[in-house]
């Protein structure tokens, strides 16, 4: 079949210590998934059940990828995150069956234009444009399940060598198998699904010139640079 104009090659991520790449099929994000950052956000931790956006897979970037500021925010900050990626298939799945469809685990950053998301909360309209934002959605290499169980490792970013977010893994409200689970009764989630599972406290500004580095111990750090 012959197509009427060509696009972008997909994004994939590169996996520690092997050749295959992970090839992106979707992007799920969980809101509000460390209590002291939805208070500082203003909100509340909701404990009956998590809840998310979405991000374009065109709009991600591999860890080390220097990219222009973006349009339409005086706002942008970093999130950095555990990012889950999945490596088959899953639908209505139980707590104890989802760390079987965990094929690794990664750092990521949830760019975030915080001055379109203030604007949605304040008229009660969508995310989209806050956090499905062009080269927003940074992943560091994947590293297996096998070689990486998440405990209470330190999760932290830096801005220009300076220290802004500094947590551990559990510190989060939901698990990484509590969060596959409950997205599977949501949709039939299969193989390159990727869920960035929320970021701690200390979100903030950044600028054109930035250097933002990621990091969760026992992963390959994310780094991204704003030009
Ligand atoms: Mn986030």
């Amino acid at each position: 079949m012959s197509l009427l104009f060509t696009l972008p090659t997909p994004v994939t991520l590169a996996v520690q210590n092997e050749t295959a790449a992970f090839p992106i099929h979707r992007i799920f994000c969980v809101g509000r998934n460390y209590e002291a950052h939805a208070q500082e956000m203003g909100g509340q931790v909701d404990r009956d059940a998590p809840w998310y956006f979405t991000k374009s897979p065109t709009h991600a970037v591999r860890s080390g990828a220097t990219v222009p500021f973006p349009k339409a925010t005086q706002n942008y900050h970093h999130e950095v995150e555990l990012v889950v990626a999945l490596g088959a298939d899953a639908s209505d799945i139980s707590v104890q069956d989802a760390a079987g469809v965990i094929f690794g685990f990664g750092c990521g950053l949830d760019m975030t234009r915080r001055d379109l998301q203030a604007a949605s909360k304040e008229g009660r309209k969508p995310w989209s444009t806050a956090k499905d934002v062009e080269d927003g959605a940074v992943f560091g290499d994947l590293t297996r399940a096998g070689d990486f169980a998440p405990g209470d490792q330190r999760i932290h970013v830096r801005v220009n060598g300076d220290l802004r977010q500094d947590a551990t893994l559990a510190d989060m409200v939901w698990t990484c198998p509590e969060l596959v689970a409950h997205l599977s009764t949501l949709y039939h989630l299969r193989a390159g699904d990727l869920i960035m599972t929320g970021t701690p406290a200390g979100v903030g500004q950044v600028q054109a010139g930035d250097i933002i580095e990621g990091g969760i111990d026992g992963l390959a750090p994310v780094f991204l640079k704003l030009t």
